[in-house]
C-alpha cells in the first residue's frame, strides 16, 4: 500500500502528425525522434504541471475526453513513461530511477497484455520466477488468488490465453495483478473490450477486490458509470491538466468551471451561452433571469455569462406550472425513456434555448408537443463565459 503523489508533472511528445513531410525524411535518417531538436509547435503537451495526491488505500478514477492525457498520467505513475518533468512519489520516495518491474504495481490493460506462449498459470507465476521466489510460495500465492477469483477460475489456469474469451482473459489479467501483492493497482480502460453484461460483472468483481485489499488504485476510463462506481474520488482531466478532483457528488454540485459542468453527468448540465449582465439580471435571448444574491457582487454590467442548470432543475408539464422559477414554453424535440428509473429525459427547444429536463414516465408526452417548463431559479449556475470559471 502506498500514498501516491505527483508534483508539477509535465510530459510533452513530438507529434509525428505535426512534423512537416520534409522533416519526416530527416527523422527517418536520424531514426530517433526523441533526440531531434523540435519546434514547440510540433509538440503535444500530454501533461501540463499536474499535481495529484492519492491517499493510501483509496481509488481515484480518471475521466476526460480522448487525448486529454489520462493514459500518460497512468504510464508516468507506473514508470513506463519516464521522460517527464516534476516528481512522482510513492510514500514520499521519488520513483524517478525505479523501473516499473520493481515498483510492486499490479497493472490491468484494455488489451489484457497476457503472454500468449505461457499458459495462464505461467502468466500468474512469471513475476515470481523473475524475482526468484520459491516454487512452493508461488504455488500457494496462485492458489490463494485463484480461490479469490472464484471456483471455476482454477479451470482456466492450465489453458493458454488464446483459448479464452475476452472476459476470461481479463479475469486472468486481474488475477495476475493481484497475485504479486501490489502496493498499487493501475487500470487502463480494463473493461472497454468487454460486452455490456460482462463489463458490469467485471466492474463488480474489481470493486470487491479493491474493497477487500484496500490497495491504492488509479483507474483510467472514458466511461462515467465506471468512474462513479469504482472511484472514491474522480479526477477530471482536460488538455493535459487536472480540472477538478472530488467525489461524484462534489463534482456534480460544485463544478469549478464550465468544462467540468458540461462533461460530468448523464447527461451533463445544460449550458446556455450568449447571455450578458444587465443590472441584477442576466439577459439571455428574450428572457431576463434573476441573479442570486451571492453572485450579484461578483458580476459587472455587460459581462458575458453562460447559464447552467441540471436536468433535475427542469420541470415539464402539460398544465401551466405555478410557483417561483423561470417559466417558459418549449417544444419537445426528443424523448429518452429510462425504464429502470421510470423516468424520461426530455429534450426541449424554444427559440435560442435548447436544453434537457427529466420527468416521470407517467407524464405522457409526444414529439413536437408544446409543454410548460419551469426552471428552478435556486438551482442555476453562472459561469464567466470568457474564463469558464464558475461564479
Ligand atoms: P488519453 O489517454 O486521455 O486518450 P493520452 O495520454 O493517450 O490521452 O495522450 C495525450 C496526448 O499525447 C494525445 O494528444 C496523444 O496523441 C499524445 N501522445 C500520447 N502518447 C504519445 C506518443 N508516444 N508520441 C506522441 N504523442 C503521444
Amino acid at each position: 500500500m502506498a500514498r501516491i503523489q505527483l508534483r508539477d508533472v509535465s510530459v510533452s511528445f513530438t507529434d509525428p502528425a505535426r512534423v512537416p513531410v520534409s522533416r519526416m525524411f530527416q527523422v527517418r535518417r536520424e531514426r530517433n525522434l526523441e533526440d531531434m531538436p523540435v519546434e514547440a509547435a510540433n509538440r503535444v503537451q500530454a501533461l501540463d504541471r499536474v499535481n495529484l495526491t492519492i491517499p493510501n488505500g483509496q481509488t481515484f478514477t480518471v475521466v476526460g475526453p480522448s487525448g486529454c492525457g489520462k493514459s500518460t498520467l497512468l504510464r508516468v505513475v507506473a514508470g513506463i513513461e519516464n521522460k517527464y518533468r516534476g516528481q512522482v512519489l510513492y510514500d514520499d520516495v521519488d520513483m524517478q530511477d525505479l523501473p516499473p518491474g520493481d515498483r510492486y504495481i499490479g497493472m490491468v490493460f484494455q488489451n489484457y497484455a497476457l503472454y500468449p506462449n505461457f499458459n495462464n498459470a505461467g502468466n500468474l507465476s512469471f513475476f515470481f520466477k523473475n524475482h526468484k521466489i520459491s516454487d512452493e510460495q508461488t504455488r500457494e500465492r496462485i492458489q490463494y488468488t485463484s480461490d479469490l477469483m472464484g471456483i471455476e477460475f482454477n479451470e482456466l489456469l492450465p489453458r493458454r490465453p488464446g483459448t479464452l474469451s475476452g472476459g476470461e482473459k481479463q479475469r486472468v489479467a486481474i488475477a495476475r495483478a493481484i497475485v504479486r501483492v501490489p502496493k498499487l493497482f493501475l487500470f487502463d480502460e480494463p473493461l472497454s473490450n468487454l460486452d455490456a453484461k460482462l463489463r458490469v460483472q467485471t466492474r463488480v468483481e474489481i470493486k470487491k477486490l479493491l474493497h477487500k485489499f484496500s490497495i491504492t488504485g488509479l483507474y483510467v476510463t472514458h466511461d462515467q458509470q465506471e468512474a462513479i462506481a469504482l472511484g472514491d474520488q474522480i479526477v477530471v482531466m482536460h488538455a493535459g491538466r487536472i480540472e477538478q478532483v472530488g467525489t461524484y457528488q462534489q463534482l456534480m454540485e460544485n463544478p469549478v468551471n464550465v468544462f467540468v459542468a458540461g462533461f460530468l453527468g448523464l447527461p451533463p448540465m445544460n449550458l446556455l451561452s450568449g447571455g450578458s449582465i444587465s443590472g441584477d439580471k442576466l439577459v439571455l435571448g428574450d428572457e431576463l433571469i434573476p441573479i442570486s444574491k451571492r453572485v450579484q457582487p461578483l458580476v459587472q454590467n455587460g459581462q458575458r455569462i453562460t447559464l447552467g442548470f441540471r436536468l433535475e432543475a427542469v420541470q415539464a408539464s402539460v398544465e401551466k406550472s405555478s410557483g417561483n422559477g423561470i417559466q417558459l414554453q418549449g417544444e419537445v424535440e426528443a424523448l429518452e425513456p429510462d425504464y429502470t428509473q421510470r423516468t424520461q429525459v426530455i429534450y426541449i427547444r424554444n427559440g435560442i434555448w435548447n436544453y434537457a429536463g427529466v420527468c416521470s414516465l407517467d407524464v405522457k408526452l409526444n414529439l413536437g408537443q408544446i409543454v410548460n417548463v419551469k426552471i428552478d431559479s435556486e438551482r442555476l449556475y453562472f459561469f464567466d463565459t470568457d474564463s469558464g470559471i464558475r461564479l
